[in-house]
């Protein structure tokens, strides 16, 4: 499924101006992402938009919308992180290579453009480092790894201690 994100320019035949909607749905062979945030191979990834013929190549005006599996840097739980982002890219023809070789660009091949490593970037990111369930998760009990969300009195008998333990194990996670 290597060329799901190609999309053919044919129909534009190179008229600048010439304009068209993108509308597909594919899915990345390879995992992006790693660690606590990730796109899993085979998700769905929406891409809605337009491609429009431009004197060297061609623009992309694309959004870009799926959903990552995330896993809470305090808690632990798993939760879905929703991806909902737009990009621009221009695509130059292979010809103008030169002219752009200073610039951030993509080229087209074969008449066609392939969206997956613009995509892949783009998604990248917009990912947070430290990922949380909610933004005031209280995190797990630094010394049984209770849920604290889900027992926020939680304490334990020798509680002075386990406070001093709690906010050494809070700096390091935030
Ligand atoms: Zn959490
Ligand atoms: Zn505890």
């Amino acid at each position: 499924m290597a060329d799901d994100f190609i999309v053919s320019l044919t129909d534009l035949r190179r008229t600048p101006g010439a304009r068209r909607p993108l509308s597909l749905e594919a899915s990345c062979a390879e995992a992006l992402g790693a660690g606590l945030v990730s796109l899993p191979p085979g998700r769905l990834v929406a891409v809605t938009g337009s491609v429009e013929s431009v004197g060297d190549g061609v623009l992309v005006d694309a959004r870009v919308e799926t959903v990552m599996d995330a896993q809470c840097s305090r808690c632990l739980v798993e939760f879905s992180w929703p991806v909902d982002i737009e990009f621009q890219e221009l695509y130059v023809y292979p010809e103008q290579a030169d002219d752009y070789a200073e610039e951030d660009v993509s080229f087209i091949h074969s008449d066609a453009i392939d969206l997956e490593p613009v995509i892949r970037s783009a998604v990248i990111v917009e990912q947070p480092l430290i990922p949380l369930c909610r933004p005031d998760c209280r995190g797990l009990c630094p010394q049984c790894g209770v849920d604290l969300n889900a027992d926020p009195d939680h304490h334990h008998d020798d509680d002075i201690d386990s406070r001093w333990l709690g906010l050494a194990a809070w700096g390091k996670m935030s």
